[in-house]
């Protein structure tokens, strides 16, 4: 294979999602990879690397799992695709409607797919205001975000973004989002007050904020959240794009709050990204609620919403989740990853905090006098782990300078403590080189 040859079609024709056009241009793909196998990654030079972010946080039972290929083979050669519209259905689909539902505490009944986490936070915003409508009270239609969140790229889902710069990104956005300060109830209570809460249709909350830089909330929030809703009527809808399907040590996020949305989105966990699927959950109620108000169609619906062959890798994908106990290995691996970043902040200077929930972890980074570096450190902290062999992901968004960590729910101890010695060696050079 002519790898230099792929090296410039990748420069001249492949636009990357989320990077700049300016520096691929100019350096073409660090990476072409080739081959995964758990947690490793092989590009088509032969580097191998420990993929510690779970590709997209995603990839949750580790590269290469033939059970899966398998299962999305059959289900293709039998049938790949038919529609779900009206009254068409298919197995696969059926199956893993009752399946997450059944993981999902109660009274989480009902599903609707998607292909992905935007689609699935677009899907939600549009039930939320659909279902105010047929409530009538037309005016509920604003949905309260919070700042530091991130909830995909779909207008809907930028509009929701949190992280500023996806917003600014095009200016011109979907109208009726409105932010609050994350952890702050006091806060989003004034904005509730302030807006009318009348006007208030839904508040969406990551249960661990994962791209914004993994900010666990705090015990209590969520209740108070929760309450805030129950009181002013509002719908809580909880984003477990990553959080779903055992990432933080439990089936989803928010059973670490003891609290149960009214609608639970979640994408990338349910197949561990081997094929493109989300969706959203929704109460018995407000299941309820749509058929007994409803007297039109529900017209929203994606091609691919309950693709056959998606669902029945899902479905794969939950059996290895249950058989392989990777839930409770996330929480058990979670904790030694935690406890091994506490060590490293304490041996190295420049490390400030350091916090995570189950398979998502992050440092903070910050200068001798405890100010934020200028330029942000982290960014060569991902190139010199990425030299020795581990993915990580870099935050500077926000005024952050954090690195993260989500690495495969398989991964065992011996591959955990692998992650912390490349870590610790890495931030060692950068703090070498930048703290004096
Ligand atoms: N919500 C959260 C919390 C996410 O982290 C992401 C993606 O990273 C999304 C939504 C968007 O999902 P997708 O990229 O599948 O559209």
């Amino acid at each position: 294979v002519d790898i230099q040859r792929l090296e410039e079609l990748d420069k001249k024709h492949f636009l990357h999602p989320t990077t700049s056009i300016k520096e691929q241009q100019e350096a073409g793909p660090a990476f072409i990879f080739q081959t995964g196998k758990g947690i490793y990654l092989e590009d088509m030079k032969g580097t191998t690397l420990i993929d510690g972010m779970s590709s997209l946080w995603n990839v949750n039972v580790g590269h290469g799992r033939e059970e899966l290929a398998d299962a999305a083979k059959e289900q293709m050669a039998k049938l790949a695709f038919t529609s779900c519209f009206s009254t068409f259905s298919n197995e696969p689909a059926i199956l893993l409607a009752k399946k997450i539902t059944d993981l999902a505490p109660a009274p989480l009944t009902a599903v609707f797919f998607t292909s992905g986490g935007s689609e699935a936070n677009d899907t939600a915003y549009k039930l939320a205001r659909h279902y105010w409508l047929l409530k009538g009270q037309p005016e509920r239609k604003k949905i309260i975000s919070r700042t530091k969140s991130y909830h995909g790229v779909s207008m809907g889902a930028t509009s929701a973004t949190g992280l500023q710069g996806f917003r600014e990104f095009t200016k011109s956005l979907a109208p009726d989002f409105h932010f609050v300060d994350h952890f702050d109830t006091g806060a989003l209570r004034r904005l509730i007050e302030a807006e009318g809460p009348e006007t208030i249709a839904a508040i969406i909350a990551e249960p661990v904020q994962g791209a914004g830089g993994v900010h666990v909330a705090p015990k209590d929030y969520f209740k108070e959240v929760k309450d805030i809703c129950t009181q002013y009527g509002i719908l809580l809808i909880t984003d477990e794009v990553i959080t779903g399907f055992g990432r933080t040590g439990k089936w989803f996020g928010m059973e670490h709050y003891g609290v149960i949305p009214d609608m639970m989105c979640f994408a990338k966990g349910i197949t561990s990204g081997y094929v493109q699927l989300g969706g959203v959950m929704i109460s018995e109620q407000i299941h309820n609620d749509l058929k007994e108000l409803s007297s039109g169609t529900l017209l929203h619906g994606y091609t691919y919403s309950g693709h056959a062959m998606a669902c029945a890798v899902g479905l794969k994908n939950i059996e290895l989740i249950e058989k392989e106990n990777l839930v409770e290995n996330a929480r058990a691996r979670g904790e030694q990853l935690l406890k091994s970043l506490e060590w490293i902040k304490s041996e190295r200077k420049i490390v400030s905090a350091v916090r995570g929930l189950g398979l998502m972890a992050a440092l903070d980074f910050v200068d001798q006098n405890q100010q934020p570096f200028q330029p942000p450190v982290s960014p060569f902290i991902f190139k010199e782990a990425a030299k020795l062999g581990l993915i990580c992901r870099a935050v500077t968004l926000n005024a952050q300078d954090t690195i993260v960590l989500a690495p495969p729910l398989i991964i065992s101890k011996e591959e955990t403590e692998k992650i912390i010695h490349i870590l610790k060696e890495a931030i060692k050079t950068v703090e070498l080189n930048y703290y004096n």
